[in-house]
């Protein structure tokens, strides 16, 4: 049985680990009820490695893009964007089981353009915009906001997110290792490469 559903992957208890690339993604289709094509692609695939499995990828994508004020109705939906999803799911044309994109890849694509979310936000984000971020996530001390701002700075961008990792797990990891645990569930201390694996350490560390 699995806790990832179409309502759950915007809840609080699934999204506080999603790194943030993935709660940029979140919040450009609840703003918006759509997201255009690297966006869709983006988050579709994530979703996907967390384990939303089709049919609630589905529930997801039409209940994001066809309610609030202003959104499509379910026949565009189902017209132009259906084909779409399942087709990121291998369930269409070439039938290619698409990976979710790890940090590489993502900083490959073409960066956002105003009113797109997808791309690595400590790349993507000015300065000013990845401090309102930062606090966001809790980090209001200068100078852990500081070493984050270096690694974007200097292109280091999985380093920033690590850094961020780190400095928004600190507790949990350090009761792990005062524990003794740490050493039999071993914490992966490597540098964040892929979103998937940020959202896995970051549940595996509350487990
Ligand atoms: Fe996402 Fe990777 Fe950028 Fe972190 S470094 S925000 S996981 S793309």
């Amino acid at each position: 049985v699995t806790d990832i559903t179409a309502d759950s992957v915007i809840s609080e208890g699934i999204a506080r680990h999603y790194p943030l690339c993935g709660t940029n993604l979140v919040k450009g289709v609840l703003a918006n009820h759509h997201l255009r094509f690297q966006g869709r692609q983006q988050l579709t695939l994530f979703l996907k490695g967390i384990g939303l499995n089709i049919d609630q990828a589905m529930i997801f994508w039409q209940k994001q893009f066809t309610s609030g004020p202003g959104a499509m109705t379910i026949d565009k939906f189902q017209k132009e964007y259906r084909y779409n999803i399942r087709h990121s799911y291998g369930l269409e044309g070439a039938r290619i089981n698409y990976r979710p994109y790890d940090c590489r890849q993502i900083l490959k694509h073409p960066r956002p353009a105003k009113g797109e979310y997808h791309g690595c936000p400590y790349r993507d984000f000015t300065s000013e915009r990845l401090v309102v971020q930062l606090e966001e996530m809790g980090i209001n001390d200068k100078q852990s906001q500081v070493e984050v701002l270096d690694q974007k700075e200097m292109g280091n961008y999985q380093n920033a997110c690590t850094k961020v990792f780190e400095l928004t797990h600190k507790s949990q990891m350090e009761k792990l290792a005062a524990s003794g645990l740490g050493k039999t569930y071993k914490v992966d201390q490597t540098s964040i490469a892929h979103p998937n694996q940020y959202f896995e350490r970051s549940r595996n560390l509350e487990r």
